[in-house]
């Protein structure tokens, strides 16, 4: 009787054995990474790119959340009503999971709840919140 031999299952093959998917093809910066990018002046800079013929459109159309370029103005604004952009939002509203906090679960220092973060659903206000609130200052 001839030996059964299994031929291997291509569809599985960028997944290890824990089902953690290891494709980098559509790797985007993970949370902790937007949100340290969610700062005025660096959100300012990436959402004023100069034109870079290397990325989509020209990289005048990025999603900051999703760190995402799109082609233009419409297909950002599609993206932005759509599911994969308000899941991100909403991961994007609690801190971070860091290697500290597994620290403090574990019972290293105290434990303090990932605190919540504001973020705006109009990613151009988290640059434009820091200006109004110097002209606040100025004008008063
Ligand atoms: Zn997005």
């Amino acid at each position: 009787m001839p030996k059964k031999t299994r031929s291997k299952n291509k569809s599985h093959s960028g997944v290890d054995k824990q089902g953690k998917v290891l494709k980098t093809k559509r790797k985007t910066k993970d949370l902790d990474e937007v949100q340290k990018t969610m700062a005025a002046e660096t959100a300012r800079q990436l959402l004023n790119q100069p034109i870079d013929y290397d990325v989509p459109g020209a990289g005048q159309h990025y999603c900051l959340y999703c760190s995402k370029y799109f082609i233009d103005e419409h297909n950002l604004q599609h993206h932005i009503k759509g599911k994969f952009h308000k899941r991100r939002v909403k991961d994007l509203k609690t801190e971070a999971y860091t290697l500290e906090e597994a620290e403090r679960a574990a019972g290293k220092g105290q434990y303090r709840a990932p605190r919540p973060i504001d973020v705006p659903s109009d990613q151009n206000k988290l640059y434009q919140m820091d200006t109004d609130a110097v002209e606040d200052v100025i004008s008063s």
